[in-house]
């Protein structure tokens, strides 16, 4: 148990891999913030199951990503429950596939929104708690496509591309004040998300459900293999431990060699 004491506010956790984060911080003594859309018996049941599996305190913020208020709150709830923001995990993020004459731009506003902005909106609001106690660790999930592009993803590359350039900025400014700021690059990991853009994959480039997957998805991963939601779990405690107090700035690629090629 290394985070005793710590609080963690992960955002989209009530699914895929914030989830497994949010379990894995508590698995080490964090109280959890948990974050995301969902069925509400689902959620209270997840939030009930942190609590009792690990002996920890969860709260559930209903903070919309798309909403700077809102975002600010959820960091607001974690400090007056618990005492402290220390460990921010800005892990929301959706997905939308089109060719980009073609791409909604409702849709291209909502992907920034989620899958970058609300990042900063939310490091805004933790970052002077986390500099008045001299401890932070801010991880951001980005992707693959931080590094690279795929066709039909327009809106999602770019906001990944943004997020590594943020997590580098931000770095920077925190350096001095024990805080470190790191973004997580998966690959493929199996979740809704992956699961969800098959469809719309099929579509655009006329494949079959099984050609997306060996052909497109495990095509890009040299190990054929996907990513587990666990192992950037595991990853994602890592970067929270004083073993990696060294580590900032870092854009840590787990993709199974897709970005070395
Ligand atoms: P997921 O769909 O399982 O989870 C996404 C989470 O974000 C859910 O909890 C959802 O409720 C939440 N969310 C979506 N819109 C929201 C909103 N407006 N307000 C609050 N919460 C909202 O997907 P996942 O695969 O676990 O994705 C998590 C992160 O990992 C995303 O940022 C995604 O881009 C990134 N990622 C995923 C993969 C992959 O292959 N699955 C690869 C690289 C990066």
């Amino acid at each position: 148990m290394t985070l005793t004491s710590k609080t963690a506010v992960v955002t989209g956790s009530t699914s895929g891999i914030g989830l497994a984060i949010a379990r894995a911080l508590a698995k080490e003594g964090a109280n959890i913030v948990l974050n995301g859309l969902g069925d509400e018996a689902e959620i209270e049941k997840t939030r009930a199951g942190i609590e009792s599996e690990f002996g920890v305190k969860a709260l559930y913020s209903p903070a919309n990503m798309l909403k700077s208020d809102e975002i600010e709150e959820m960091v607001r709830l974690g400090e007056r429950s618990f005492g402290s923001v220390d460990i921010l995990v800005n892990n929301a993020g959706i997905q939308f596939v089109s060719p980009v004459e073609d791409f909604p731009v409702e849709k291209w506003d909502q992907i920034i929104a989620i899958n970058l902005s609300s990042a900063f909106h939310a490091i805004r609001a933790a970052v002077p708690g986390m500099k008045a106690r001299k401890w932070g660790r801010i991880i951001n999930t980005a992707s693959a496509h931080s590094l690279v592009a795929s066709p039909f993803k327009s809106a999602y590359v770019a906001a990944k591309h943004g997020i590594a350039g943020l997590t580098k900025t931000v770095a920077l400014e925190v350096a001095t004040h024990g805080i470190t700021v790191n973004c997580i690059s998966p690959g493929y990991v199996w979740t809704p998300l992956v699961e969800r853009q098959i469809p719309d994959t099929m579509k655009a480039r006329g494949l079959t459900k099984e050609q997306v997957i060996n052909d497109v998805l495990l095509e890009a991963q040299p190990t054929k293999q996907f990513v587990t939601v666990d192992q950037v779990a595991a990853l994602a405690v890592f970067l929270c431990s004083d073993a990696a107090s060294q580590m900032s700035g870092a854009n840590l690629s787990m993709d199974g060699g897709w970005t070395a090629k």
